[in-house]
C-alpha cells in the first residue's frame, strides 16, 4: 500500500514509518520541515503538493503540537487544537480531490477523550468526558469522521506511549535517574500506558485488518497505578528515597495540564484490539520498562 503519514517525524511516526516500509508499504510523510528525511520515504511539506492523480491507499494522521511541551496558555491551547483540526480538514480536502480515493483513514485521538473517570474501567463504548483534552479529542475525532470519501476510519485513542529516546518516559524517568522515586498525588490513580512497539504494531494491524474501524484504545491490557509505576521504575533504577509529588505542587509547576493529564487517572482497556486478536508484545509494565530503560 502507499501510505501518507502526517506527524511521521514524531516520536511515534519515526518508528512507524520504517516499520511500514519494512512490511513492504510505500510511505509519504507530511512534515513542516523541508529538511526532514526518513530513509526511503518521500517527504512533502504541504498536502497541496500532492497531485490529484496520486495513488494513496491509506492515510495515518498523527500531526499536532505537543500537549506536554509547554504550559497550556490560551494561545498555546489554540495551537494544540488548530494543528490537529486544520491538518485533519486539509486531509479531507485532499481526499475530496484525489481521483483514486484512499480506502482507509487512521486518525489520532487520545484516551483524554474519556476525561477523568477515577477507577472505572473504560472501553471504546465508554462516554466522552469533559475538560480541554476531552473536548480536543472529541473534536479531532469528529474532524476525522467527517471525511466520508474513505471506506473505513479508525480513531486511535492513544494512551501514554513509553519507550526510550523521547516521549513521556524521558520526563517520568528524570527524578528516578537522580535517585528519587516519585509518584503523583495519592498514587492510586491509574496510568494507561502502552509501549511504542505495540503502538506501531497495532497501527499496522489496524491498517491491514479491514474488520477494524471506529475508536480503538491503544493502551496495554494492564494499566498500573501511579504507585505501581513507581514500584516498577524502582526495580530498574537506583532510587534511595520515595517522595510523593502533591497534585497542588504539580499544578504550580505545569499548570492546568497537571489536573487533566497527570494527577487524574484513567483506567483504559484495549477491548477492541483484544477482541480483534491483536497480541501485545508488552502487556505488563515490568517488561515494557526493561525494554525501554
Ligand atoms: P510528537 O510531538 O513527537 O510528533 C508530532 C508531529 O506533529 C511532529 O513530528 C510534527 O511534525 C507535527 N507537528 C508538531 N507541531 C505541529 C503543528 N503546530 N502543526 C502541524 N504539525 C505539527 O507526537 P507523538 O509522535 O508522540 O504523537 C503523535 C500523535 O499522537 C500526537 O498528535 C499526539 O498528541 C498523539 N498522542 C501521543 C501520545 C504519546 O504518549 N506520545 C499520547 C496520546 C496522544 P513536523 O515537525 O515534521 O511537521
Amino acid at each position: 500500500m502507499h501510505v501518507l503519514i502526517t506527524g511521521g517525524t514524531g516520536f511515534i511516526g519515526s518508528s512507524l514509518v520504517p516499520a511500514l516500509m519494512a512490511q513492504g508499504h510505500n510511505a509519504t510523510v507530511l512534515s513542516r520541515n523541508p529538511a526532514a528525511s526518513i530513509a526511503g520515504a518521500e517527504t512533502v511539506t504541504s498536502l497541496a503538493a500532492i497531485g490529484d492523480e496520486a495513488r494513496i491507499d491509506a492515510i495515518i494522521n498523527l500531526a499536532g503540537a505537543s500537549l506536554a511541551d509547554k504550559r497550556w496558555s490560551i494561545t498555546y491551547k489554540r495551537q494544540i487544537v488548530d494543528s490537529r483540526i486544520d491538518t485533519t480538514r486539509a486531509i479531507g480536502e485532499l481526499v475530496t480531490r484525489l481521483q483514486h480515493k484512499p480506502t482507509t483513514l487512521i486518525s489520532g485521538s487520545a484516551i483524554g477523550y474519556y476525561g477523568a473517570c477515577g477507577d472505572e474501567p473504560l472501553d471504546e463504548t465508554s462516554a466522552a468526558g469533559e475538560g480541554f483534552a476531552a473536548v480536543l479529542c472529541q473534536d479531532w475525532e469528529a474532524a476525522g469522521s467527517a471525511i466520508s470519501d474513505v471506506e473505513r476510519t479508525v480513531l486511535l485513542r492513544l494512551g501514554v506511549v513509553l519507550d526510550s529516546g523521547g516521549g513521556a518516559l524521558t520526563e517520568m524517568a528524570r527524578p528516578f535517574r537522580i535517585g528519587v522515586a516519585n509518584y503523583i498525588g495519592s498514587g492510586h490513580q491509574f496510568l494507561s500506558w502502552i509501549h511504542r512497539e505495540d503502538v506501531v504494531a497495532a497501527i499496522i494491524y489496524a491498517l491491514e485488518n479491514p474488520s477494524i474501524s471506529g475508536p480503538v484504545n491503544l493502551t496495554a491490557p494492564h494499566p498500573v497505578t501511579s504507585l505501581g509505576f513507581c514500584a516498577a521504575m524502582k526495580k530498574r533504577t537506583r532510587t534511595m528515597i520515595t517522595l510523593p509529588m502533591p497534585s497542588a505542587v504539580m499544578r504550580l509547576m505545569v499548570g492546568e495540564m497537571a489536573d487533566e493529564l497527570l494527577s487524574v487517572g484513567q483506567r483504559v482497556l484495549p477491548a477492541k484490539l483484544q477482541s480483534e486478536g491483536f497480541q501485545f508484545r508488552y502487556p505488563h509494565i515490568d517488561a515494557a520498562l526493561e525494554a525501554s530503560l
